[in-house]
C-alpha cells in the first residue's frame, strides 16, 4: 500500500545518505490526502537552502542558527495540505520540529528504531523526552518507534481517540477578494491595531485554485499550550529550546496545514525574524519580508542574521511607511 508508514520510512531510508550534512544524515518521509481526498507522499534531507550554500556556505552560522532545514520541516515546506499527514523520520526529532509538526496538523510521526541508538540521538535524548515530546502530547500527535523490517510499531505515546487539541490562538486565515500593495496595507493597519505591542505577523496567500487569503498570527506557545495555564509546565532552565513558536514560523506552517501558499512581497512581522524564522523562510522560498520595527527582535542573532542575509542579497528587510 502506497500510504504504508513502513513503506514511507523506507523512501526516507533510501534518500538518508544523500544528506549534505557530514555528520548528522537526517530524512522523512510525509504523506496524507490534499484536500481533493488525492493521497500525496513529499521526501526531504536535511539540507542547506541552495541560495545560501551558493553565497554563505555550510559551515558558517546565520546569526544563531544553523543554515540547514531539518528534514521534518523541509518536507511541510513541500507538502500540498499537511492537516492531518502523517510523517516518517530517521531520528527523534528535535523541539523546534515538533513546534512545527503540530502547528502545520501533523498527527502521526514515526521514528525509525534504529535511530535511537545513534550517538547524535543519545546526546540529544534529554530534548526529545523532556520537549519534543511533551510538545506531542499536548497537541495530540501520536509518536510510535517504527521496525521496518519485522513491520511492527511501538507506541511511545498515542493520543486518545478524537482527541483535540486545545487553541488558544489559532491563525486567523479569511478569504480576501484582492492581493495588492494597497490592500495589504490595510490588513497590516489592522492587524496592528488589533495586536498593538504584540509580536505579530501578517502574510497574503494563495490557494491552488487561485484564490486569495490573509493568514494572520501571533507569537504562541505551540499547538496545544495556553499561555496562562501552562505558564510553570513552559519554564526551562537551557534557553536553546522553548515552547514558543514565533510568529513567521508560524505562518509558514499555517500555511502548509491549509494548503495555501505565501506571496513573496506579501509577508509582514511585526519585529526582525529570528535568525531560525529567516532560514526557514529561504527554505520556504520567501525573498522579502516588510519588518515594522527593525530595532526589535527576541534576541541580538535576528540582527546579525539580518545583516548576513540582506548583504547577500537572499532576503529583502522592507521598511513599513507605518
Ligand atoms: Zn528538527
Amino acid at each position: 500500500m502506497f500510504l504504508s508508514p513502513y513503506a514511507q520510512m523506507q523512501k526516507a531510508v533510501d534518500i538518508v545518505h544523500s544528506s549534505p550534512h557530514p555528520v548528522n544524515k537526517i530524512a522523512a518521509a510525509l504523506f496524507g490526502q490534499d484536500q481533493d481526498g488525492q493521497d500525496y507522499s513529499v521526501s526531504s534531507t536535511n539540507y542547506w537552502p541552495e541560495n545560501i550554500v551558493k553565497t554563505i556556505g555550510t559551515s558558517c552560522k546565520i546569526g544563531g542558527s544553523s543554515g540547514t532545514i531539518h528534514a521534518e520541516t523541509g518536507c511541510i515546506l513541500k507538502a500540498p495540505y499537511t492537516d492531518g499527514a502523517s510523517i516518517c523520520v530517521t531520528d527523534p526529532f528535535c523541539p523546534n520540529c515538533a513546534k512545527n509538526m503540530a502547528e502545520a496538523g501533523i498527527k502521526t510521526i514515526y521514528i525509525d528504531h534504529k535511530g535511537f541508538q545513534k550517538d547524535f540521538a543519545l546526546r540529544r535524548g534529554s530534548h526529545f523526552d523532556a520537549v519534543s515530546m511533551q510538545i506531542c502530547e499536548k497537541a495530540g500527535i501520536s509518536v510510535y518507534e517504527l521496525y521496518r523490517k519485522e513491520e511492527r510499531l511501538v507506541p511511545i505515546w498515542e493520543a486518545p481517540e478524537s482527541f483535540s487539541p486545545f487553541e488558544d490562538s489559532p491563525a486567523q486565515i479569511s478569504a480576501i477578494d484582492v492581493l495588492n500593495q494597497q490592500s495589504f496595507d490595510q490588513y497590516i493597519d489592522d492587524a496592528e491595531k488589533l495586536h498593538y505591542s504584540r509580536k505579530f505577523a501578517i502574510a497574503g496567500a494563495i490557494d491552488k485554485g487561485g484564490a486569495y487569503y490573509i493568514i494572520l498570527v501571533r507569537s504562541h506557545p505551540a499547538l496545544g499550550y495556553c499561555m496562562q495555564r501552562d505558564k510553570a509546565e513552559m519554564i526551562r532552565d537551557d534557553s536553546k529550546y522553548n515552547f514558543v513558536l514565533e510568529p513567521v514560523s508560524r505562518l509558514l506552517m499555517n500555511a502548509a496545514r491549509n494548503g495555501l501558499t505565501i506571496c513573496d512581497g506579501y509577508l509582514y512581522s511585526s519585529v526582525v525574524p529570528t535568525s531560525r524564522e529567516q532560514v526557514n523562510m529561504v527554505g520556504a522560498g520567501l525573498m522579502q519580508v516588510i519588518v515594522g520595527d527593525k530595532e526589535r527582535a527576541r534576541d541580538e542573532t535576528a540582527f546579525d542574521a539580518m545583516k548576513l542575509l540582506s548583504m547577500q542579497s537572499i532576503i529583502r528587510f522592507i521598511d513599513t511607511a507605518h
